[in-house]
């Protein structure tokens, strides 16, 4: 947004998502309709977003033979101030653990040709996921490694997908139906081996009224374009939650520090994470409260010389807003 700036250059650095021009946005970047198996029309899960005042969505039907390949067409539920971007969940190949790849791919467009999968099992001789990505983000696409502990995937299995974004930080629809969300050991794994990946929280949602609005992303952009919304995804200008608003990150040798909104949960920490067990904690009765905002300051601690290192600001409600990883 654009109201006053509460840090200033002291304070180090601004961290990407906040140092980029324009305002934020909020998505969710991961929604099946009943295009596949989701339990809505297209038009029925747009108008549930937008209400819920999401800024855009990405529906991200899964892109499979048995669903004619959908790239779900999203156009006519634009608004003003309410915009889609065109994508799928897409599939190939096997995974160690010799299941099907699922892969997310927000920004597509709708002519994109389909790999060689019939269904959500693997065949033989099918594109690989690694090929597949690739194909993705030469076509334009933001693309996420899904969900990885609710698909078992093996650090093995990520290091071949060498073109992807992000990992999913986060997923929503895995939360709720199988409790098994996370995404933080594989990504950090993925960092500590070079692997240059920022974080998305998504929803995954199938069916709204069960598993909706659970975590989003928002984007720093300069407008509400659906191009310039997958230009900022693909630039890492954007940062990832469930809660929290935060409004300015910046980093120094010493300290991080974050700004976030006051509404919502009162906040509970500011974790870093960094390779390894390297990690920090600063509880919120040290932050500091100006211009009605939360100040949360953190020194970095044993991540002070970590060639990584990322931050969560939690709530009293174990809610996060985790930042894009930070490389020195
Ligand atoms: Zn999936
Ligand atoms: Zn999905």
């Amino acid at each position: 947004m654009t109201d006053v700036e509460i840090l200033s250059a002291a304070d180090g650095d601004a961290m990407q998502a906040f140092a980029a021009a324009g305002q934020f946005y909020k998505g969710n970047l991961h929604t099946h309709s009943n295009r596949s198996d989701g339990a809505l029309e297209p038009e029925e899960v747009c108008a549930r977003y937008r209400a819920r005042g999401y800024d855009f969505i990405a529906l991200t039907d899964h892109f499979i033979g048995a669903y004619g390949y959908p790239i779900t067409d999203t156009l006519p539920y634009r608004t003003n101030a309410f915009t889609t971007v065109l994508g799928a969940e897409v599939h190939t190949g096997k995974m160690a653990n010799g299941e099907l790849w699922h892969l997310l791919a927000v920004g597509l467009p709708p002519e994109f040709a389909p790999p060689h999968a019939p269904g959500f099992s693997p065949v033989d001789g099918a594109e690989s996921a690694a090929g597949l990505t690739r194909r993705a983000v030469a076509a334009g696409a933001f693309v996420a490694i899904a969900h990885p502990q609710w698909s078992g995937l093996t650090l093995e299995d990520a290091m071949e997908i060498d073109a992807a974004h992000a990992v999913e930080i986060y997923n929503h629809g895995c939360a709720v139906d199988s409790d098994r969300p996370d995404g933080t050991a594989m990504l950090d794994l993925l960092l500590s081996n070079g692997r240059r990946l920022t974080a998305c929280a998504t929803d995954d949602a199938h069916d709204i009224d069960r598993d909706a609005f659970g975590g989003w992303v928002q984007v720093k952009s300069e407008s509400l374009a659906p191009e310039a919304l997958v230009a900022a995804l693909r630039n890492g200008d954007y940062y990832a939650s469930q809660g929290p608003v935060l409004t300015e990150g910046r980093i120094n040798a010493e300290m991080l520090t974050l700004v976030a909104e006051k509404s919502g949960a009162p906040m509970d920490r500011l974790v870093l994470m960094g390779p390894g067990s390297a990690s920090a904690v600063a509880y919120a009765d040290q932050f500091e409260e100006r211009e009605g905002k939360i100040v949360a300051r953190i020194p970095l601690g044993r991540c002070a010389d970590t060639p990584w290192l990322r931050a969560s600001l939690i709530d009293i409600e174990g809610r996060r807003a985790w930042t894009n990883p930070i490389w020195r």
